[in-house]
């Protein structure tokens, strides 16, 4: 599980992210959700290490990762991480790239990655390369390579942004029905209610840096706590 304790970064002497402090279990997905600029994006940076914070803490599962004197490099964080231009490797195989992360034995290696594949429907494309998939497909294969080293976090930044409307619902729910199954703890950010609504088990809502409501995605939607709340809710449809 992931826990953050009143995190806070300041840029300029403005606190952009502003005392966040958040939850989440195993298989459960929380959507940080908010407007552009409200420091959703910072606050995954900081969790996935690539950004430091100016206090607070962050703990996966009851051990402490990084407060503002301790801190665990992000490759020994078991955060698996999924941006919208996360791209695959283009010089590397489908099989490649899954395995990019892995350790153990190449018999090891090879069975966790045929799993993956045979996961998001890809198992064909095992020997291909990325310029031969279509986006849905790259989308489905970066997905396998996050969750191939078994995260206990995954982290996800406007992960389908770049896809068409078309495709996105089918990948919405692979992908959740995938994170479900390996019981992994799933921070995903985005601006979109509707995608928020879709996806998540509990809504963090963001504004100005601050969680200014939080709880299960209906009572969110149906009970907003001010006409900031309000106003976001409807301009976004
Ligand atoms: P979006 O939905 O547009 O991605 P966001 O909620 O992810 O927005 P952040 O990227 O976290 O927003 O940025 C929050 C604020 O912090 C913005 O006003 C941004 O300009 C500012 N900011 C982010 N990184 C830096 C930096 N390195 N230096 C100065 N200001 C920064
Ligand atoms: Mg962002």
């Amino acid at each position: 599980r992931l826990e953050i304790r009143n995190l806070v970064r300041r840029f300029q002497g403005r606190a952009v992210v502003d005392n966040v402090s958040l939850r989440i279990m195993p298989g459960q997905v929380t959507c940080l959700l908010g407007p552009s600029g409200c420091g959703k994006s910072t606050t995954l940076r900081m969790i996935a290490g690539v950004e430091m914070q100016d206090s607070g803490e962050i703990w996966v599962d009851g051990k402490l990762v990084c407060d503002t004197v301790f801190r665990v490099p992000p490759e020994r964080r078991e955060i698996g991480l999924m941006f919208q231009d996360f791209a695959l490797f283009p010089h590397l195989s489908v099989a490649g790239n899954v395995a990019f992360g892995l350790r153990g034995s190449k018999e090891e290696k090879r069975a966790r990655v045929a799993e993956l594949l045979d996961k998001v429907d890809l198992l064909q494309f095992i020997d291909g390369y990325p310029h031969q998939l279509s986006g849905g497909e790259q989308q489905r294969v970066a997905l396998a390579r996050a969750l191939a080293p078994r995260p206990r976090i995954m982290l996800m930044d406007e992960p389908f942004s770049g896809l068409d409307n078309r495709l996105r619902d089918g990948i919405r729910d692979e992908t959740l029905t995938l994170l479900k199954e390996e019981d992994t703890a799933v921070l995903l950010v985005t601006h979109e209610p509707d995608e928020a609504m879709r996806m998540a088990d509990e809504i963090a809502l963001m504004r100005d840096g601050r969680i200014v409501q939080q709880g299960a995605p209906y009572n969110v939607y149906t009970r907003p706590v001010d006409r900031a709340s309000v106003a976001f809710f409807s301009d976004a449809n």
